[in-house]
C-alpha cells in the first residue's frame, strides 16, 4: 500500500517558514515514496480560527507548489466523531471531570511549590495539581448539574495501568537523538485535558482519531511535537487505532535561535512572497531541493 502523508496547520494566524518547510518535506516525501499528501485543518479552537486563514493556508501552499490529494477534512465538522470517542474513554473509567479554573490551577500549583519543586510537562507546564479523581460521587454529580464548566482528564495511572509499555517508530529525531524505536513515556505529562464541556474534544485527541481515519501511515511534523507523541501512542492503544510511523524534524529558527511561531511574529509567507521571494528561494532557504 502507497504510504499516506498529511499536513495539518490551524488556521489562527499565517503560515510562516516553519510552515514551508513542514509542508515542503510531507509533499517531497509523499512524491519520493509514490504515497498520497492529505490536506487537514485542525481548527477546533472556534476562539481562534478564522475562515480567512484557510483560505490563505490554501494560497500559500498553491503558491508553493505543495499539492494535496482529495478532499480537505476539517476538524470543526467532525465533533460527534471525537465526541463518541470521549463517552467510549468515559465508559471505561478513564476521564473524570475536573472543575477547577485556570487560576485554581495556578494558585495550587504555587501551594504545592511552598514544599518544593511540582513536576512539569514537557513544555513546561505544571502538572494537574487538583484532586477531582477523588471527590465523592454526590459532590461530581451537584458540580456536574450545577452546570460549572470543567475539564475531562485521562486518568493516566488508570489508562498505562490497561496498556502496559509503549513506543513509537522515529524515522526522525527527538531533542536527544532518539530515532527508531522510541519508548513512549506519558507519564510525563500528568492527567491531560482530552475534553472540555466547550469544546467536546482536544488537539490530542483529534489529531489521532483522524490520523487513523484518515489511512495517514507517516506522521512528518515539527520535533515540538515529538514528547506529544507518548500521548498520541497511548490514545492509539486505548482506542485500538494503527499507530503510524513518525518523522519529527528539525524546526526552523530565526536569528536569534528562537523557533518561529505566531506570537514572536515570524514573517508571514504571505509578506515574502509580497516582497517578491519566489518559492525556489524558499526551497534554497529551508536546505529543501529544488522542486521536480
Ligand atoms: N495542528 C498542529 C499545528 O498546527 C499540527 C498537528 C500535527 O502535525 O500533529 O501545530
Amino acid at each position: 500500500m502507497p504510504p499516506v502523508f498529511r499536513f495539518a496547520p490551524s488556521p489562527n494566524g499565517l503560515l510562516h517558514l516553519g510552515h514551508a518547510y513542514s509542508a515542503l518535506l510531507n509533499f517531497d516525501l509523499a512524491r519520493a515514496a509514490g504515497g498520497r499528501l492529505l490536506l487537514r485543518i485542525e481548527d477546533i479552537d472556534a476562539s481562534r480560527c478564522r475562515p480567512q486563514f484557510e483560505t490563505a493556508i490554501r494560497d500559500d501552499l498553491g503558491w508553493l507548489g505543495v499539492r494535496w490529494d482529495g478532499e480537505v477534512r476539517r476538524q470543526s465538522e467532525h465533533f460527534d466523531l471525537y465526541q463518541q470517542a470521549v463517552a467510549r474513554l468515559s465508559e471505561i473509567g478513564l476521564l473524570y471531570p475536573a472543575f477547577e479554573s485556570r487560576a485554581e490551577i495556578a494558585r495550587l500549583v504555587a501551594q504545592r511549590e511552598q514544599a518544593g519543586p511540582w513536576p512539569r510537562d514537557p513544555d513546561g507546564a505544571p502538572l494537574y495539581p487538583g484532586d477531582a479523581k477523588a471527590l465523592a460521587p454526590e459532590a461530581r454529580a451537584k458540580l456536574l448539574a450545577s452546570g460549572a464548566p470543567y475539564a475531562l482528564r485521562l486518568d493516566i495511572a488508570a489508562a498505562l495501568a490497561r496498556v502496559g509499555e509503549l513506543s513509537w517508530i522515529e524515522h526522525g529525531e527527538g531533542p536527544d537523538g532518539e530515532t527508531g524505536t522510541v519508548q513512549a513515556h506519558p507519564q510525563a505529562w500528568g492527567d491531560v485535558v482530552l475534553a472540555r464541556k466547550e469544546t467536546p474534544t482536544s488537539y490530542h485527541l483529534s489529531v489521532v482519531l483522524d490520523d487513523a481515519l484518515q489511512g495517514v501511515t507517516e506522521v512528518v511534523r515539527g520535533r515540538d511535537l515529538f514528547f506529544a507523541t507518548s500521548v498520541h501512542r497511548l490514545l492509539q492503544a486505548l482506542l485500538d487505532l494503527p499507530p503510524p510511523a513518525y518523522r519529527h524534524h528539525l524546526l526552523v529558527r530565526d536569528r536569534a535561535g528562537r523557533k518561529l511561531s505566531k506570537s514572536t511574529r515570524a514573517t508571514s509567507l504571505a509578506e515574502l512572497r509580497g516582497s517578491g521571494v519566489t518559492p525556489q528561494a524558499i526551497r534554497l532557504q529551508l536546505d529543501l531541493p529544488p522542486a521536480a
